[in-house]
């Protein structure tokens, strides 16, 4: 069971594309300034399955996916197998927001399991003095982009290339 803020489908601002987002409930991070304070307990979330999750995933043919809150990865196990069934039935991309840094989560088996099924990382807490309005699909400039299985199999960083034409 996940608990879950909100499902919003077709949304355009979490990553390219029309996606299907799923917000967590739950976040340790107390990011002054946070777009969403009311996500931080997990008991104000709704307790929904894997297959609940996944049929309102699959029931869009065409809508990619993004992890995001609150914190998908105070969650780790949940949306790791989550992850991992939508990949098992599907092409889906997946973008996952979090206030981890990538190598924090490196060091983490619980949540860098989730990596594996994971196409983007949107890492880091956000930070209201790096705010600009101007960044593609994060909140502030130390946020990074993260191009997951590079990274993983580069053992580094790469950072994601967005390219609006593909
Ligand atoms: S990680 Fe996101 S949801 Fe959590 S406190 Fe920071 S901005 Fe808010």
């Amino acid at each position: 069971m996940l608990s879950i803020i909100d499902v919003i489908e077709d949304t355009t601002v979490d990553g390219p594309g029309f996606r299907t987002a799923i917000y967590a409930a739950g976040c340790p991070n107390a990011c002054p300034g946070c777009h969403n304070p009311e996500s931080w307990d997990i008991n104000r979330g709704r307790a929904m399955s894997t297959d609940e999750l996944l049929d309102k995933v699959m029931s869009d043919d065409f809508a990619n996916v993004t992890f995001s809150g609150g914190d998908p990865m105070f969650q780790p196990e949940g949306f790791t197998e989550l992850a991992r069934a939508i990949k098992t039935r599907s092409g889906k991309n997946i973008w996952c927001y979090t206030g981890y840094k990538f190598e924090n989560i490196l060091n983490n088996p619980r949540q860098a399991a989730m990596l594996n099924y994971i196409d983007v990382l949107v890492d880091g807490k956000y930070q209201q003095a790096l705010r600009d309005e101007n960044l593609l699909f994060r909140g502030s400039a130390n946020q990074r982009l993260i191009d997951v299985k590079a990274s993983l199999k580069r053992n580094k960083v790469v950072p994601f290339e967005y390219n609006p034409f593909l």
